[in-house]
């Protein structure tokens, strides 16, 4: 098949999941797709490996019951399946470890907070679902939160629980809307065999479409405008009607060096995390499987007391402190665990440290917008990814890909 020859409908830089999920778009529609992949595989950050016979994901990976993932799976007729979390852990406060307040009578009767905290959170808990979040999209949450709440110990149980939401610890910055409409979605779901799951069945469901691939391909610059783009990879030159890129906005503004006229990138403000993700043969402490610390952003769960992740009944953690990592960063995760699950290090089957690890390349800030998939300057040219337009996290990426070939479509009828 001599595909180079063709003009595509459009190519697509990138096959993680806003790519596979425009292509399959564009593609039932009937238009010719190519996707260009600058990896060896596709799947980009959700891609899930396995190690000693275990699935794990890059970091900790979720979905949510009410998210738009969920919505856009189910219209690509695409099912998923795994466990929902339920809402019971732990928190660490102090050294000491307590329930999680998530149910009214363990709030009410919980020994980590004062009267005050439990009036403040209970009163919170009964209306936080139904708060117009549009309203509250340009305040910082941390503004937001110390204007609605004066006990300092109830606050900071709301920011974990915004931490656990938005996976950022960054609530001068993060729109409280937006935080808030995270918090909103509902529970979150583990997929068995990890997200690798979602992306086979993306990419199946693609091919089916008719849509086309390119692995290890990386697009170095892009030229042209609607009708006539020329995409030029490591290795050879692609035309296309149109262009729609999932990379990062400092890629997209590297393939655009010549241009005077880039994509919207300047207010992009990446968010990273660093993680220890492990296999162990035996979980020390086999009655803490999640836990949160109250006052320092760490992260503890065993994805595999909910997802069917291990051949061998093995357990896979993921722990995630919500910064980018420091020379300290690997060790105080290490302290965390070991506060979590005493003597764990006898039992590592296998332990991967991930320190600079990106959960989304643009926070969804209180003082300025997210670029929208449509780029004016460039007519043809278009985004998605987890830093375009409405939600976040991989939502963000699901809605904005749909969005992106709604847009292109509209553009060929
Ligand atoms: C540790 C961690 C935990 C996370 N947990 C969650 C979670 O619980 N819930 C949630 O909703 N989200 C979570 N996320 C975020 C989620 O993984 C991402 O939002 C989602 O995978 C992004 O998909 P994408 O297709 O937009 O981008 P990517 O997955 O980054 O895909 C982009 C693709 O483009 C390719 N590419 C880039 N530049 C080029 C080029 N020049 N040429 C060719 N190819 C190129 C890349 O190789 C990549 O495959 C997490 C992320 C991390 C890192």
């Amino acid at each position: 098949m001599q595909i180079e020859e063709q003009t595509w409908d459009c190519v697509i830089i990138g096959g993680g999941i806003a790519g596979l999920t425009a292509s399959i778009y564009l593609a039932q529609a009937g238009k010719s797709v190519l996707v260009l992949e600058k990896s060896k595989t596709l799947g980009g950050r959700g891609r899930t490996t396995n190690k000693m016979d275990s699935y794990l994901n890059l970091g900790p990976h979720a979905l949510y019951t009410n998210g738009k993932s969920i919505e856009i799976l189910n219209e690509l007729g695409i099912e998923i399946d795994g466990g929902i979390v339920p809402t019971k852990g732990k928190i660490l406060h102090n050294d000491k470890i307590y329930d999680l307040p998530a149910t009214a009578i363990s709030l009410l009767t919980s020994p980590l907070l004062s009267w005050k905290a439990k009036k403040e959170l209970f009163s919170f808990f009964i209306k936080y679902k139904t708060i117009d979040t549009n309203r509250i999209k340009n305040i910082p949450l941390h503004q937001w939160l110390q204007h609605k709440m004066k006990n300092e110990v109830a606050r900071q149980l709301i920011l974990m629980l915004s931490r656990l939401a938005t996976y950022s610890n960054e609530p001068e910055r993060i729109s409280a809307g937006a935080a808030l409409k995270q918090l909103q979605l509902g529970n979150a779901i583990y997929l068995h065999y990890g997200w690798q799951s979602m992306i086979n069945a993306l990419e199946k469901r693609a091919t089916e479409a008719g849509v086309h691939f390119q692995t290890s391909k990386q697009v170095k610059k892009v030229n042209g405008s609607f009708p006539q783009f020329t995409v030029h990879t490591n290795d050879e030159m692609i035309t296309a009607h149109h262009v729609l890129s999932t990379s990062t906005p400092h890629e997209i503004a590297k393939m655009f060096s010549e241009h005077e006229r880039a994509p919207e990138i300047k207010e992009c403000h990446p968010v990273y995390v660093s993680c220890i993700d492990l296999v162990l043969s035996r979980l020390p402490n086999p009655n803490i499987d999640f836990a949160l610390s109250l006052e320092d952003p760490f992260y503890f769960s065993n994805h595999s007391r909910i997802a069917k992740l291990s051949e061998r009944d093995y357990h896979v953690v993921h722990v995630m402190k919500y910064t980018i990592a420091t020379e300290d960063t690997e060790r105080e995760l290490e302290d965390f665990i070991e506060k979590v699950q005493p003597g764990w290090k006898e039992y590592v089957v296998y332990k991967r440290y991930l320190p600079r690890m990106i959960v989304s390349n643009g926070l969804v800030l209180a003082q300025s917008k997210r670029p929208s998939p449509k780029v004016d300057q460039i007519p043809g040219f278009y985004i998605a990814g987890d830093w375009v337009g409405d939600g976040m996290l991989v939502d963000a990426s699901f809605q904005s890909a749909r969005k992106a070939a709604q847009l292109i479509l509209e553009n060929t009828r």
